[in-house]
């Protein structure tokens, strides 16, 4: 026996995997399958075959492997994918591609999101369990979901087309290709800059390709969640606006520039940064996708003008009023910019500058109107607002026409493959709103993951009868209720805020959330913090959020006199975003005066979520992690004490643990019964040389219903998946 020393990568006897290096211990690995030999710690391709299943051995073993350029490792169910930080072109060749497409068996080949994406497909056309199939792929940013995603989509774009574009999938014009176009403009409107990610994804995406019955990809559709349209009008320092405005600025032509008031070396409040030269940059790139879309260049430009138009607005600065009773003066230069962007939106100039000024209130029953200047803030929060409303209505206006040309027609499609890429639990210093949603979606589908499989797997066992040794994993029922729970929860609490639209202060939020949840368990206090915040406990560690403006923001307020002003653009582009209704051309005063009930953004990001669920339990669902190995996005750096936070965020020992005891198929009785009823009523023997079933010998009878159309299944059955069916437990029906 010989341990391992801190290179991790010396060689092994036997059964033992080196000591653990607090304890001394020996770490044994379950070898049967490599016995007789020496073996590499970075060989084990599977961590539920490290023994004892401890972080520190998880953690080495993932070390060992990343020394060794290997970024992929199995962990049972799900596969944990190490962001190398470097072009590892051959690891997604179309070569590889072939390889695990047509591999027996793909789960027996290195770990890889080829796997994954095979077995997948392959459980889509199973006769076994014929069913929607879902891959959920998650972590911190930077960690790799995104590019997993491409890469699963460019992997089904290639084994998932008609046959005869194998040799021709390049084609611009095939679906499969029209799907793969949706990406690059995705990104280049949803995607950003940060201090943590250079094409950080600032929404979530959920994409369902869509199979017909010969499993060929016909179409697909795409959902999106909680687009960052604060960062339109406000940059973190260091960071950028959505890669959409630098392409703008960086690409336009000559003419491009005169006609969207793009002088060279214009400076723009909105558009920090723009020195910094990224591969994201590419406009020429974006253009193509657009039009592979259908996106045709005059359309475009009408998209590119108003984005020049709102770079524009964000150089409108507001001075005091030295009268109170007049409205706020424009900063120098500022005048230039009103008339610029008046004039690239098609929006009248005096009209614009009295809606950025002046707020118009209704009052009394008569719906009295008065005008009020507003104070310098209110102006810029004003500005602000305009641009986010027409950034998003921009956005979920591209994301429908992309779905419109994607999208396979009703009746071309029976299955469906869904590929989720969403943010990855947050914890910043200063946490808000948009923390507390993006940590609820992951609590969601951390209990997604929990119900599907971890309860799932051990109900079924206990049921089964099956001797089997519970392990304690983590339910986070307790901190959902405390989030979205009913009658009280924090949404609620939340949402009441809203509703009554007091006056309440960020302490008093704060004393309402402790008074009212201080029974859950999940809450807790940060006594360190000096802002007045709440705590809660996530699955993945405490996190602390501070309760000042999260109220305002969770009205997400849009004064209706900017809608109004909007929809009288006589911009081709603003008129489709800013549609007047009949109701309200009816109408003398803005539509919001009528008593809709407030839609906060916890109330609709609550119901897209559900949605989500919902699909997403109807499926079967694959799991890859996404670790980052540092986070200075480095090549051969692995920093052990964050790759260990990201292993205990995710619950991956205990997924481990579960998974290493677990049988590896399940099939229902009655379709195991119903598939391979034929084989009880024929004594066949499998010939090994010709891959063939022939009736054993002295059953020279075979039952009518024997053909080669019927044995073939089975027979790849036998050859391929019979073999691991050894330990498979049936569901007793
Ligand atoms: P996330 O979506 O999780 O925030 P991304 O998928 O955008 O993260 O990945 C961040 C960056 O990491 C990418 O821009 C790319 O440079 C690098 N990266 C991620 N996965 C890989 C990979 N498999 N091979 C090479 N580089 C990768
Ligand atoms: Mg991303």
């Amino acid at each position: 026996m010989a341990f391992l020393d801190d290179k991790l990568c010396t060689k092994i006897n036997g059964h033992s995997l080196g000591a653990d290096a607090q304890s001394g211990e020996p770490l044994r690995g379950d070898l049967q399958e490599f016995l007789g030999g020496e073996i590499l710690l970075h060989q084990l391709d599977d961590l539920t075959k490290v023994n004892p299943v401890t972080l520190e051995t998880v953690l080495r073993c993932l070390q060992a492997r990343y020394s060794t350029d290997i970024f992929y490792t199995n962990a049972g169910c799900t596969l944990v994918a190490l962001n190398p930080f470097k072009p590892v072109p051959q690891l997604y060749s179309p070569e590889l591609m072939k390889e695990y497409h047509t591999a027996p068996q793909p789960q027996n080949l290195k770990p890889h999101i080829f796997a994954v994406g095979e077995q997948t497909y392959r459980n889509v056309k199973s006769l076994i369990e014929p069913v929607n199939q879902s891959i959920i792929v998650s972590g911190e940013s930077g960690a790799g979901k995104t590019w997993t995603s491409r890469c699963l989509m460019r992997f089904y774009a290639v084994v998932a087309s008609s046959p005869t574009s194998w040799e021709n999938h390049n084609v611009a014009e095939r679906i499969e290709q029209r799907i793969l176009n949706s990406n690059p403009v995705m990104e280049a409107f949803g995607n950003a800059c940060t201090l943590r990610n250079n094409n950080s994804s600032r929404f979530g995406k959920f994409i369902q390709l869509q199979l017909n019955r010969t499993q060929q990809m016909t179409g697909a559709a795409v959902q999106t969640y909680l687009l960052e349209k604060t960062r339109v009008a406000c940059q973190a320092p260091q960071e950028r606006n959505f890669h959409i405005f630098y392409q703008i600025y960086k690409g336009a032509s000559a003419d491009e520039r005169l006609q969207w008031y793009l002088p060279d070396g214009a400076a723009f409040s909105w558009l920090p940064n723009p020195e910094r030269t990224l591969e994201e940059d590419d406009f020429e790139a974006t253009k193509e996708a657009m039009l592979h879309l259908g996106i045709d260049t005059p359309t475009q430009n009408n998209i590119f003008k108003v984005l020049a138009g709102l770079l524009h607005l964000g150089n409108t600065h507001f001075a005091d009023s030295e009268d109170e009773a007049l409205p706020c003066q424009l900063m120098d230069p500022a005048e230039y910019s009103v008339r610029t962007y008046a004039s690239l939106l098609r929006l009248p100039e005096d009209a614009l500058l009295e809606t950025l000024r002046i707020r118009t209130i209704w009052a009394g029953r008569q719906q009295q109107v008065i005008r009020k200047p507003c104070s310098r803030a209110e102006c810029a929060t004003r500005r602000d607002c305009l641009a986010k409303l027409i950034y998003s209505r921009l956005f979920d206006w591209l994301v429908a026409v992309i779905n419109s040309s994607i999208c396979a027609d009703s009746g071309t499609w029976a299955t469906f493959i869904g590929l989720l890429d969403v943010y990855g639990f947050e914890s910043f210093p200063d946490n808000s709103l948009e923390q507390l949603c993006i940590n609820y979606a992951n609590e969601k589908l951390q209990q997604h993951f929990v119900a599907h499989y971890l309860r799932a797997q051990q109900e079924e066992y206990a049921a089964e009868g099956l001797e089997w040794s519970f392990v304690n994993y983590q339910d986070n029922q307790s901190c959902l209720d405390l989030i979205e729970g009913s009658p009280i929860s924090i949404c609620s609490l939340i949402n009441e805020e809203c509703r009554l639209n007091r006056p309440s202060s960020a302490a008093q939020l704060q004393t309402r959330i402790e008074g009212a949840l201080a029974g859950s368990p999940c809450l807790g206090q940060n006594k360190l913090s000096r802002e007045p915040s709440f705590l809660v406990v996530h699955y993945a560690g405490p996190v602390c959020y501070h309760t000042a403006g999260l109220v305002e923001k969770n009205k997400d307020p849009v004064p209706p006199e900017l809608t109004t002003l909007l929809q009288q653009s006589q911009d081709p582009l603003l008129k489709v975003l800013f549609p007047v209704t009949p109701q309200e051309k009816s109408q003398e005063e803005p539509s919001s005066q009528s008593r809709a009930p407030m839609l906060t953004v916890v109330s609709k990001f609550k119901a897209s979520l559900e949605q989500l669920l919902q699909v997403l339990h109807r499926t079967t669902p694959h799991y890859i992690r996404c670790i980052k190995p540092n986070s200075q996005s480095q090549a051969h750096t692995f920093v052990r004490k964050e790759v260990l936070s990201q292993l205990e965020a995710c619950g991956l020992v205990e997924t481990i643990h579960i998974s290493a005891a677990g049988f590896p198929i399940r099939v229902s009785h009655r379709n195991f019964v119903e598939r391979y009823q034929l084989l009880r009523r024929l004594r066949f023997q499998v010939s090994p040389g010709t891959h063939s079933l022939a009736p054993a010998k002295g059953h020279s009878e075979v039952p009518p219903d024997a053909n080669e159309a019927t044995l073939q299944p089975l027979l790849q059955d036998i050859l391929h998946t019979l073999p691991t069916l050894t330990q498979a437990a049936t569901t007793g029906e």
